[in-house]
């Protein structure tokens, strides 16, 4: 089977080697016979028929305000294809514009388009280190880093992605992180996150190709995991 992933804005949003998802993403379909393949989305551009799975990284302010009235105008094509079954995964920044909003810290309103049930605004102080997240919908755990400015608060019934072991989440205070809506993910994880976390790398391939994968041999991944993991106990959630 061929996945086609459409990667919003590899130019602008792409921090903390982001994009080392999509080259995750591309080995874990090969190695099951399927083929990805990346069709990059820029300013300007129609959102493109066919796309299985949506993928946009994070980015400072700056970044952010040069896409997101972009991003606003491809948000109803966006919408659609998620409705038609498409899967998306969105990273800080990202994961900020999938929402209503993102207040930056200039105090500007830079429009989300509502992929999510949630709004960002931003605080003084980062918050900046390692991340270790239980997600009981999956049993799994996941574990990355994260670096942000924005307080993101969940519409009361959202389903967070999963609740805070160590670190800081979604506000540092709610005791969790990310969101998820059907086959929509955000999170605050950068890493970049699929490396060392190849269940969730799974779970969107699942997802975007509707079947289930046979399992690969993920020591080294978990190895990657455990190391990422004790991290985050060891100092995650620190001002
Ligand atoms: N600029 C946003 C913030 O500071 C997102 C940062 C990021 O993508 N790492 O919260």
């Amino acid at each position: 089977m061929k996945v086609t992933v459409g990667h919003l804005y590899p130019d602008y949003l792409n921090i903390y080697a982001d994009r080392g998802n999509i080259a995750v993403l591309t080995e874990r379909a090969r190695l099951r016979g399927h083929e990805l393949a990346v069709v990059p989305i820029g300013v300007g551009d129609a959102v493109p028929g066919g796309i299985d799975l949506f993928y946009v990284g994070g980015g400072q302010d700056r970044e952010q305000a040069l896409v997101s009235h972009d991003l606003a105008g491809k948000g109803d094509a966006l919408r659609a294809a998620v409705d038609a079954g498409a899967a998306f995964l969105a990273v800080c920044g990202g994961y900020q514009l999938l929402g209503r909003f993102y207040r930056d810290r200039s105090g500007e309103e830079l429009p989300g388009i509502g992929l999510l049930p949630l709004h960002t605004v931003a605080g003084e102080r980062r918050m900046i280190g390692d991340v270790l997240l239980d997600c009981g919908w999956a049993g799994e755990t996941l574990a990355g880093f994260e670096n942000h400015a924005g307080r993101t608060s969940l519409d009361e019934g959202a389903e967070p992605l999963g609740r805070v072991v160590a670190g800081f989440g979604n506000d540092g205070r709610s005791g969790f992180e990310g969101c998820r809506q059907g086959r929509v993910y955000g999170t605050y994880l950068h890493g970049p996150l699929l490396p060392r976390n190849p269940w969730f790398a799974d779970r969107l391939l699942a997802d975007a190709l509707g079947v289930e994968l046979e399992p690969l041999d993920d020591a080294l991944e978990a190895q990657a995991h455990a190391v990422s993991a004790e991290r985050a106990r060891s100092r995650g959630g620190r001002f």
